[in-house]
């Protein structure tokens, strides 16, 4: 396995199944990230290396034509800003803050609703209304409310699956929000594992997932 880099042309025996990129805030060199307090890197490695996933996709492959392509593509995002591009990897993590809303503490100023870069916030009759499905967990209205109406908020993490790039590209769709990180990396080895389990030997992880997304993955 390697960090942000991409092996494609070496040979078949020698391939980069696994690839992971992280951006500045996963080492702690950002102030935007909203990850919860964990090495991710080193959470990813050892799951990486626990459940030999490298070998395993290596073996895979090689029955058909192994391309590094087919291998699997990790993101690590400290935000939702998505600086190690998680829409179009494989697999990711996001670190994200759920805002809690009170709605006694909120005098509808309208503050928030133009700060929220999601669209989610919207004053209708002196009242907030928020579209859930729209945040995307950034923090900043918790961090502009001037009532504290969304405080206290909580860590989390997003998981996310199914994005790629290439000729017919596709987002990373949301599987899961999860406070804690040793819970978050067993819903990633889950869904790796069925993956195996359920997939052609040549198939890739982005195309199975987002076929599963119509039964859910
Ligand atoms: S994704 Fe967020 S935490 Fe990571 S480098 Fe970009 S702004 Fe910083
Ligand atoms: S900024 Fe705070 S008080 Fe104002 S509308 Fe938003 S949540 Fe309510
Ligand atoms: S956390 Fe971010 S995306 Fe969600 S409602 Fe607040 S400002 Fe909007």
């Amino acid at each position: 396995m390697q960090l942000g880099s991409n092996k494609a042309d070496q040979n078949q025996t020698d391939l980069a199944m696994v690839n992971i990129t992280a951006c500045k805030g996963v080492t702690g060199c950002c102030p935007q990230t909203l990850l919860p307090e964990a090495d991710w890197v080193k959470l990813m490695e050892t799951w990486l290396s626990s459940a030999k996933v490298q070998e395993r996709l290596a073996q895979r492959n090689a029955l058909k034509s192994a391309r590094a392509h087919k291998g699997l593509k990790i993101a690590l995002s400290g935000c939702p800003n998505g600086c190690a591009r998680h829409q179009v990897a494989d697999l990711a993590v996001v670190g994200m803050m759920a805002p809690l809303f009170n709605e006694e503490a909120c005098i509808a100023c309208g503050v928030c609703v133009p700060e929220c870069p999601d669209r989610a916030l919207d004053l209708k009759n002196n009242r907030l209304i928020r579209q859930d499905h729209k945040c995307q967990g950034c923090f900043t209205c918790s961090g502009i409310c001037p009532e504290e109406a969304f405080k206290p908020a909580i860590r989390q993490v997003g998981i996310l699956a199914g994005g790629r790039l290439g000729r017919h590209p596709a987002w990373a769709r949301e599987v899961a929000r999860i406070e804690s990180p040793e819970k978050a990396m067993q819903v990633i080895s889950d869904l790796f594992e069925k993956f195996l389990s359920t997939s052609e030997p040549a198939a890739r992880f982005g195309h199975w997932f987002q076929e599963q997304g119509k039964g859910g993955a």
